[in-house]
């Protein structure tokens, strides 16, 4: 019998990364290969098969990776939210708290349209405050979020029940 690999399992834990106690889940596995990759994909696109979608939107690093492929696969145009300091045009920012401190996400004023219709992606969501202050900056440029989709959902950290509080119609491929 053939053995039907998932999503979840080409992604691989490394232990204490980046810290002490942190089981940082690894998607470069996934990434890596080509029907695991192409999975991934298509899984993501799946809940809005039919969906007018404007724009794909992206979230630093690895929203790059699955936001580029995603934005390819439907012929749309591809938008990075990124960290401070890293956008070379007019942007706007967005802060919001990490486990330690405070970090800022940043994207160009003028890459999304008033009225456009967004589907922003990232490979993990934990306490879904990167993804929220991610809303924030496309709504704030008129943008309308279709979806907020992603590969991972560290459902103890309450992400998911964040963002729902949004309004936001959320999707992971995997817990
Ligand atoms: P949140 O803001 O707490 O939801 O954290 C989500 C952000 O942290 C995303 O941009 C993820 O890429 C990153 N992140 C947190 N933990 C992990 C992990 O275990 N693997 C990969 N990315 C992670």
């Amino acid at each position: 019998m053939p053995v039907i690999r998932t999503v979840k399992d080409y992604i691989r834990t490394i232990v204490d990364f980046p810290h002490e106690g942190i089981m940082f889940r690894d998607v470069t596995t996934l990434f890596a290969d080509p029907r695991g990759f192409r999975m991934a994909i298509d899984q993501m696109l799946h809940p809005y098969a039919g969906e007018q979608i404007d724009k794909v939107v992206g979230l630093e690093a690895r929203g790059f990776i699955l936001g580029g492929a995603i934005a390819h696969q439907l012929s749309l145009g591809f938008v990075p939210i990124r960290k401070k300091g890293k956008l070379p045009g007019a942007v706007i920012s967005e802060d919001y708290q990490l486990e330690y401190g405070e970090a800022v996400v940043e994207i160009h004023d003028d890459a999304i349209q008033p009225g456009e219709k967004v589907l922003m992606v990232d490979d993990l969501r934990a306490t879904g405050g990167t993804a929220e202050a991610g809303i924030r900056l496309i709504e704030r440029l008129g943008g309308e979020i279709v979806g907020c989709a992603f590969v991972i959902d560290l459902p103890e950290l309450g992400g998911r029940k964040r963002l729902e509080a949004m309004g936001m119609d959320v999707h992971a491929l995997c817990d």
